[in-house]
């Protein structure tokens, strides 16, 4: 299928110039190497051209010259993604939702927003807590990633533990299908089985259904109050087991991160902060949230307790929004902080949350026996480690050599555990490999088809997700 795709010539470039206007039809050498990457490594895929289109009836025209010229369209949002799967790796069109960013309603009687593609999460996030409502996914990425790529990615964060991730807000989709069609599904409903539910087939489907021109997210009310715990352990399985002993006293915080000692210094080192006792082995970063402040303040006394119980050195509170801004800064800056310090490569595992002590285990023992160094840090309420594989100072050939085979059998022991070969970051170009450790021929022949039912020719986000059949 990918062979036949044809390459865009100077009459494609008038038309899509003539879909979109002059200026947002983009073929300069800089420009593709902004389009041809995104935040995962240091890969980069030249698309030939980038598109920027402002409606969806030019979405809709550019799907219907790309289809009837074989040529491969790649959407793309903020960039952010951690999996490639906004890189043009077959070239063609970079289609950029960017200038599709407006919010088209904010619903206070039905608890919803409807919004464009190109919406930056946190402006979306921004904007409804003005009117005293909460959209809770909150990828660390907030600032940059938007909400097309969140819905393509069922982006997580945080506070996924409490309120769940971005498939549990989106009610209503609108989306261009490869060929150019428009699709609607749902909206401002809370309740709707009519028929195959097509909007959460699009959510998570990584760009390679259809393109998503605008969509329905539920709201909720905003809790008033809001607390935060910083717990140092010395040693990172106690950490995980008093997550456990947590959820085993029946509390719900609305985040809960594990934070290796490692990962915080590299982010103080970055951002020139200090993180309390970033000494220490591992931290639980924890936050509670809810409308009494009585109650709250008892449940981060409980919360206090059980981690000093299980070992933690002790248990700082932080409930000005001064601090608690300060700390989620930090650790929204440890992704960064952490790839900064050398050539990475990043395992985004998840398993059952009560698994989360023995993660930690196999993640060190694992990458210690491969001759690897790794930091790790995550939502350890989802059971979601995000495990950077450092390349330090290996030579190039023991880092080709030993990466495969830790990552083959990481995987392995975290689908032995029930878990999945990603939590939150998509499969996309990097990790298609390894999909078929978590699923067998029967699904991934089922979703070749489903692929091949939005998007027969194979033009849309052409190599991601479905790994090669060779
Ligand atoms: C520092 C950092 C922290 C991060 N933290 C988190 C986190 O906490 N939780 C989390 O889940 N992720 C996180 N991420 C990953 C990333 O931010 C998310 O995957 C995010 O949802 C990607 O959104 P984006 O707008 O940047 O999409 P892009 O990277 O541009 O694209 C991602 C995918 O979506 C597709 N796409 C984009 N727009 C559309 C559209 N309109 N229609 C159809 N397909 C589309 C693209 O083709 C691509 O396959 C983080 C990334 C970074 C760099």
């Amino acid at each position: 299928m990918t062979a036949t795709f044809h390459k865009l010539t100077p009459d494609d470039l008038a038309a899509l110039r003539a879909i979109c206007g002059d200026d947002y039809v983009l073929t300069e050498k800089p420009d593709l190497e902004i389009y041809g990457a995104d935040e995962t490594e240091d890969l980069c895929f030249l698309p030939e051209v980038v598109v920027r289109p402002s409606a969806t009836d030019q979405v809709q025209a550019i799907m219907r010259h790309c289809a009837a010229r074989r040529i491969p369209v790649t959407p793309r949002g903020g960039g952010t993604g951690l999996s490639g799967g906004a890189l043009p790796v077959y070239g063609g069109v970079s289609l950029s939702l960017d200038r599709m960013n407006r919010i088209l309603e904010i619903d206070a009687d039905n608890l919803a927003v409807v919004a464009q593609p190109g919406v930056v999460t946190q402006t979306l996030q921004e904007a409804v807590e003005e009117l005293g409502l909460f959209y809770p996914p909150d990828p660390a990425s907030r600032g940059s990633c938007v909400i097309g790529g969140n819905v393509a990615e069922c982006a997580g964060g945080p506070r996924a533990l409490k309120y769940g991730v971005t498939k549990d807000y989106v009610l209503g989709i609108e989306a261009v299908l490869p060929n150019g069609d428009l699709i609607r599904w749902g909206g401002k409903l809370l309740k709707n089985v009519s028929g195959y539910n097509l909007a959460q087939i699009l959510v998570g489907s990584e760009g390679t259904l259809a393109i998503v021109t605008e969509v329905t997210l539920k709201l909720i009310p905003l809790p008033k109050h809001r607390i935060m715990l910083v717990a140092p352990f010395e040693e990172g399985e106690k950490a995980a087991v008093a997550l456990t002993k947590i959820f085993r006293a029946r509390l719900i915080p609305s985040a809960a991160e594990y934070l290796e000692g490692a990962a915080v210094r590299c982010a103080e080192e970055k951002f020139g902060k200090s993180f309390p006792q970033s000494d220490a082995e591992a931290h639980l970063l924890l936050e509670l949230d809810g409308n009494d402040r009585s109650v709250l303040e008892k449940d981060a006394e409980t919360v206090g307790e059980i981690c000093l119980a299980e070992g933690a050195r002790d248990v700082l509170l932080a409930d000005d929004l001064a601090r608690m801004n300060d700390l989620w800064e930090m650790r929204r800056g440890i992704g960064e902080a952490v790839k900064a310090v050398s050539i990475y490569k990043e395992e985004d595992t998840v398993v059952p949350r009560a698994r989360l002590p023995e993660l930690v285990r196999v993640v060190r023992e694992i990458t210690t026996r491969h001759g690897l160094s790794a930091i790790t840090y995550g939502h350890a309420g989802d059971g979601n480690l995000h495990v950077n594989i450092l390349k330090r100072d290996l030579s190039d050939a023991e880092w080709t050599d030993r990466l495969p085979g830790a990552i083959g059998e990481l995987f392995e022991r975290v689908v032995a555990m029930g878990g999945a070969v990603s939590g939150e970051h998509g499969i996309g170009w990097v990790q298609k490999r390894y999909l078929p450790i978590a699923l067998g021929p029967v699904e991934l022949d089922l979703m070749r088809r489903l692929k091949a039912a939005f998007d027969p020719q194979g033009i849309l986000n052409p190599g991601k997700v479905l790994p090669d059949e060779t």
